[in-house]
């Protein structure tokens, strides 16, 4: 098996394009090995992307949603959870305050909600990107007039993971919804020229070494700019409440094997690792990621946006968080990006 990962490894330094069957290698990596895979992929990430860390500030702007995803604590069914909305002015003050705190990049994200009318929507982009700042949106499926509505708005970025590369599997998780649906948005987004970012869960049940393996193929079929990986976390209030949470050690070794295969993405380093262990998300800043997305949502909303339990951070203040987050970057020996930190395929925005 080492003499196998060794050579696998050996033919990613060479070429990015890596065989379904070598992926599952790398990810089968035993804790040795491991060790030279996150070593290569923080030596690609400083290759390609430098020692810059870019900080994306997060606005929850609303916990109602229509879907029923069965790992999320927002979906429809949860009734326990107290529903919030932010109003349009809520959201601007945030994402001033946010910008004043330094951050170049925002991102608007709220569950399926129909409070927020398109046209109203796109007003509040144009409103924010007055500010002087790129806008990711993450607010999940919607027509290709909506898109194309927000991006001629200003949005800069879409974040819509598949979170699963198994349509089976993806369909007992989001009932009612398939993968080709999903994959249609993120194709639509692409054509209008967003910088698009996808990602999914490490540890579904159900999920298995070949399903992560599709999952990093599909992530580069799409041509994505920014994947977002973390672990699966079991919500009490949820129908997976019985799962077992995605392993840190897994949630890294795709993150490393990610940026080996697609060197200039943005890959976060997840809230949700920093959730599992105390250092997981330096720990993936060692391992090929270079993006940090700090909460700057109003602190009291906070504890009500747990898509899963026990998230870090929901009692400081975004000016904390930013403190914070920046301390660890620097103990890395890396820096906090200045810029807008758009994919390095379209420097300067589309
Ligand atoms: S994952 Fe997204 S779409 Fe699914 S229930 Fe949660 S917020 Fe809604």
């Amino acid at each position: 098996m080492e003499k196998i990962f060794a050579a696998t490894l050996d033919k990613a330094r060479k070429t990015t394009e890596l065989s379904k069957e070598d992926i599952k290698t790398l990810l089968a990596a035993g804790e040795k090995e491991s060790q030279a895979l996150f070593q290569y992929a923080d030596k690609v990430r400083a290759k390609y992307m430098g020692k810059e860390v870019h900080l994306r500030g997060i606005i929850e702007f609303s916990n109602y949603c229509k879907q029923n995803c069965h790992y999320c604590g927002l979906r429809y069914d949860n009734k326990k959870l107290k529903r919030y909305k932010l109003s349009y002015e809520e959201i601007y003050a945030a994402a001033k305050s946010a910008v004043q705190l330094g951050y170049r990049t925002l991102v608007l994200q709220g569950g399926e909600d129909n409070h927020y009318s398109p046209g109203d929507f796109a007003e509040l982009i144009k409103d924010i990107k007055k500010l002087d700042v790129a806008i990711t949106i993450s607010f999940g499926e919607h027509d290709y007039a909506t898109y194309k509505l927000w991006r001629e708005a200003g949005a800069d970025r879409y974040l819509i993971k598949h979170e699963t590369a198994d349509p089976v599997l993806y369909t007992q998780i989001r009932p009612g919804k398939t993968l080709e649906e999903r994959l249609q948005c993120q194709s639509w987004l692409k054509e209008l020229g967003y910088q698009l970012g996808s990602g999914c869960m490490v540890g579904l049940p159900g999920q298995t070494l070949d399903t992560l393996a599709d999952d990093l193929l599909l992530l580069k079929k799409m041509d994505v700019d920014m994947a977002g990986i973390g672990p699966f976390i079991p919500h009490p209030d949820t129908p997976l409440a019985w799962g077992e949470q995605g392993t840190l050690e897994m949630t890294l070794k795709m993150v490393a094997v990610a940026r080996i295969i697609m060197p200039l993405i943005h890959l976060p380093s997840t809230t949700a690792l920093g959730t599992i262990h105390p250092r997981g998300r330096e720990m993936a800043l060692a391992a090929g990621a270079n993006v940090v997305m700090p909460n700057v949502s109003p602190t009291e909303f906070r504890e009500l946006y747990q898509i899963y339990p026990n998230k870090i951070c929901l009692n400081d203040t975004p000016g904390h968080c930013r403190n914070c987050i920046s301390g660890k970057i620097a103990a890395l020996g890396r820096t906090v990006s200045n810029d807008y930190g758009h994919s390095p395929k379209f420097k300067g925005g589309r």
